[in-house]
Order: structure tokens, then C-alpha cells, then sequence
């Protein structure tokens, strides 16, 4: 009798906490959609909601809840769980690097480039990564598809390419000229040296393209690439130093210089070969790679001083930025963000400089944020004004009634817009065509 109210006992208790168990994780699951509906709410109330370029589409018939694709994302609440299913929530902040798509347990993401509403423009790119002029390949994120390893893999095999096609007979003074030194330049320009070929890499910026201008420290490898002249690269959560200095190495071990500050204005197609028209010099040579990522040219003011050191067209590592006089340029959503960042860090004085009389292009919660900021004395705004001259110790600000009015200053930050590539690609005769909701990556 006494085994048998045991064994009772001992069961229910079992049983009980099965019952806990799952209790604890249906109230989680349901404070968990409560939530992830109410950020979906915001994210549609403030624009973020619609995709912008590659994504994720999640199959909810497929997706068994496992919230891998949640916690591989580095960006945050780009997903969600909705009742145990993926949700897009702030699809517009999603970078397309696809870690959730390798994520997935069950195969239930596709990436897809723009939506059925919303249309992202790429260029003609064949198989062979060459474009609808012979003579001129793309390879990487310009292409339409992210991920620091498929810029990788793509320069490398845009480059093989561009090798079996070159003439015989050598056209240019160059064989091939790789304009942008992204990790789809630098695996390109990598290639190019191992083959033995007569190539030049143009860079309008930095080593490292969008890497280098990462506003976090954290980068995350989907899988191990294959780097030319290096080998395996294994990392698979590294950060951006570790990845610039690997990259840099590699290059200074080989003997290779990339021409860095040099952007190419134009690129024009003679009958047997092209001429490469840059800020600082002309080229010419047979082939071209283009590995100019997405994100475009940061637009000038063209205002005497704007070539001084300390102006810059991003922000990078806020947190490094203490007591300084700073003037940022601009009324988007760049420009009052990261005015923002500076304003909270140690002891900045930061004025936001903007043409117009109003934040009209900013989201609602910035134009909040930076009210906010100014009734509380910890930002300078100066509507309606232009930057007229910057100088080593100041700038000089231009108001409506003309007057110019001298702002004692360390750092310049100009967001005025970017020049995107399309134009650009444009000019030099390649065709592009509007993906609405087309898979790029799918199982
Ligand atoms: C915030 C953010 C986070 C990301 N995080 C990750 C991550 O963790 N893991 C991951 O795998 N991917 C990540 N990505 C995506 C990844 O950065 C890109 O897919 C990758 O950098 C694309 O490489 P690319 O070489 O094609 O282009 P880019 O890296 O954009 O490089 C293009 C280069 O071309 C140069 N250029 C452009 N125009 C000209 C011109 N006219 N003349 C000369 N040079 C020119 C640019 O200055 C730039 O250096 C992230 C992207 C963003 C925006």
C-alpha cells in the first residue's frame, strides 16, 4: 500500500511539474507575442516597418518557433517571435547579411530584394558577374546580394572571370581596374596579384568599405570564407579591428598598395579598352571590376575647409569624442542621431546646423528626441542656416537674414545625403532593372 501512495505521489509530482513547465512557457510565449505585437505597432506608427532592400521572408509554415533567427541577428528586433512563429518587426533597420538565414534550424527564410510595394534598383549582372557592356563585371553587395563571405567569394570569382575573358593582346596601360576596396575589392585585388595580373585598386575612402564604417564593433561570419593568398578564414563572431587588421596584413605581406581618397568620377568605353577618370588622375586598362557596394558617395557642401582633417561624412566610435566643440550638418535622421550620441558623451558641446525651418525627412521619435534635447539646453539648433566657411579653430555659420555668425570649433560632421551608385552606373551605360520581392537566397 505504502509503494503504492509512492509511486502516486511520485507521479503527481511529475506531474505537477510538467504542468509548471508548461505554464511558465505558455505565459512566456504570450508576454513574448504581447510584446513583439506592440513593437510591430510602433514599427509600422514610425516607418520601420516596410523592408527598404534584401530581407528576410519567413514561411510560417515551416518555422517551428526555434528563435534561432532571433538571437543570430546582431542588429536588434529586426525579429521576433509572434505566437511561436518569426516576425519582421523593424524590417526597415534590416542590413540583409542574412546571419538568419543560415541560422534557421528548419530551412524557413528566404532573403528576397525588395517588396511587391517597394522596388530596389540593381544592375545586369550575368552568371559570369560581367554587365551588359563587355568588358565591365560587378562583383558584391552592388550586385544585390550582402555578406562580408559572398563579397568575398564573388571578387575572388568576378576576377577568375575577368581573366579567362581578358584579350590577348593588352588594351590598356592596366589589365584590370577594381574600383571600391570592400571585401569584394580586397578578395578581387587579392585574386588579380596571385594571378599575375597588371591591376590597380581605386579607393574613394578607407580600407575595409562598409566594414570600416560599421557603427558597432561586433562583425558576424556566417561561415568560414576562403581569402586569396591567405587561405581559411575561421572567425565566426570577430570584431571590426580584428577583420580590418587581417585584411591589411594580408595585403602588406604580398606587397600590395591599394590608391586610397581616389574615387573614380567616370568610367569611359573606348572601342578597345576603358578610361578610368578619378579625382586625382586618369587610367586606362582593359577590364574593370566594380565593387562598390550600396551605400553610395556621402554628398559635399563644397564649402572652403571641408577637405580639413577633423570634417567627416559619418560617425564612428562616439564614445572615444569628449569635450570637443562639434558642428553637425544635416536634418535627416543620420544627422540628429548622431548628434545625439555626441550631445550624451562626455561633456560635448554640439550644435546641429540644418537649412530648412523644419525636420521634415526625420521619424517622428528623432524629431522628439532632439526637441527634447534642445528644451533641455544639451543641443544647439540653428534652423535655417548654411555652413559658409570651416576653419582650423571654428566655422563659420551663415543665418537667414545673411549674417554670419562664428561657432568656435574641433569636429565637423556633415550628413547632407549620399550620391547612390545607380546614377553612377548609369552614366557609364549599364542597364538596371527594379527587383519588387525577388528571392536572391533561398534552401
Ligand atoms: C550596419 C551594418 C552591419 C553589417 N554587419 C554585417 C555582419 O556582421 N556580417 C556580414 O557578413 N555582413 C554585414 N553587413 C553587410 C556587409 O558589410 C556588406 O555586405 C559588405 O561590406 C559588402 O561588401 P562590398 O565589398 O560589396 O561593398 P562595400 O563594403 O560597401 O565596399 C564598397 C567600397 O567601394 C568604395 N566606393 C564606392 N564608390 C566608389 C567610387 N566611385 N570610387 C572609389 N571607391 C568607391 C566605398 O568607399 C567602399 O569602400 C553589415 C552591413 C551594415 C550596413
Amino acid at each position: 500500500m505504502e509503494v503504492l501512495i509512492e509511486n502516486f505521489l511520485t507521479a503527481a509530482i511529475v506531474i505537477m511539474l510538467i504542468a509548471f513547465v508548461l505554464f511558465a512557457y505558455y505565459k512566456k510565449h504570450q508576454s513574448e507575442t504581447k510584446i513583439n505585437k506592440l513593437k510591430i505597432d510602433r514599427a509600422k506608427e514610425y516607418g520601420f516597418y516596410e523592408p527598404v532592400s534584401l530581407h528576410p521572408v519567413i514561411n510560417e509554415d515551416i518555422c517551428i518557433g526555434s528563435a534561432a533567427c532571433v538571437s543570430a541577428c546582431p542588429e536588434h528586433d529586426i525579429i521576433g517571435l509572434v505566437n511561436g512563429k518569426g516576425r519582421l518587426i523593424n524590417a526597415s533597420q534590416c542590413v540583409g547579411h542574412g546571419a538568419c538565414f543560415h541560422a534557421c534550424p528548419v530551412e524557413a527564410i528566404t532573403l528576397v530584394m525588395g517588396t511587391e510595394t517597394r522596388g530596389v534598383e540593381l544592375p545586369h549582372v550575368s552568371q559570369d558577374y560581367e554587365t551588359n557592356i563587355p568588358g565591365i563585371f560587378i562583383a558584391g553587395e552592388l550586385g544585390g546580394m550582402g555578406l562580408i563571405k559572398n563579397a568575398v567569394e564573388q571578387g575572388k570569382k568576378a576576377m577568375e572571370n575577368i581573366i579567362k575573358k581578358l584579350p590577348s593582346k593588352k588594351k590598356g596601360k592596366y589589365d584590370v581596374i577594381i574600383v571600391g576596396a570592400g571585401p569584394a575589392g580586397i578578395s578581387a585585388t587579392l585574386t588579380a596579384a596571385q594571378k599575375g595580373l597588371k591591376f590597380l585598386t581605386l579607393e574613394q575612402d578607407n580600407l575595409g568599405g562598409t566594414v570600416f564604417s560599421f557603427p558597432r564593433a561586433k562583425v558576424v561570419m556566417t561561415s568560414p570564407m576562403e581569402l586569396p593568398l591567405y587561405g581559411k578564414v575561421k572567425l565566426h563572431e570577430t570584431s571590426k579591428s580584428e577583420l580590418l587588421g587581417l585584411w591589411q596584413n594580408v595585403l602588406e605581406k604580398n606587397q600590395i598598395s591599394i590608391n586610397k581618397n581616389e574615387k573614380v568620377l567616370e568610367i569611359i568605353k573606348y572601342e578597345d579598352n576603358f578610361e578610368v577618370v578619378t579625382n586625382q588622375s586618369k587610367y586606362t586598362a582593359s577590364s574593370i571590376l566594380l565593387s562598390i557596394g550600396r551605400r553610395g558617395s556621402p554628398r559635399k557642401l563644397g564649402v572652403p575647409g571641408e577637405g580639413l582633417e577633423k570634417v567627416s561624412y559619418r560617425l564612428m566610435e562616439p564614445e572615444l569624442i569628449k569635450n570637443k566643440n562639434i558642428l553637425v550638418v544635416g536634418g535627416g535622421d543620420s544627422a540628429i542621431e548622431s548628434a545625439l550620441l555626441l550631445a550624451d558623451e562626455g561633456n560635448n558641446k554640439v550644435t546641429l546646423s540644418y537649412r530648412s525651418n523644419a525636420f521634415k525627412r526625420a521619424k517622428p521619435k528623432n524629431i522628439e528626441k532632439i526637441e527634447t534635447a534642445k528644451a533641455l539646453n544639451k543641443i544647439s539648433l540653428i534652423l535655417e542656416s548654411n555652413v559658409k566657411e570651416i576653419k582650423e579653430k571654428e566655422v563659420l555659420i551663415e543665418l537667414k537674414n545673411g549674417s554670419q555668425i562664428p561657432l568656435e570649433n574641433d569636429l565637423v560632421y556633415i550628413f547632407a545625403g549620399g550620391e547612390l551608385p545607380n546614377k553612377f552606373l548609369e552614366k557609364i551605360g549599364i542597364k538596371i532593372t527594379k527587383k519588387f520581392g525577388e528571392a536572391v537566397l533561398k534552401h
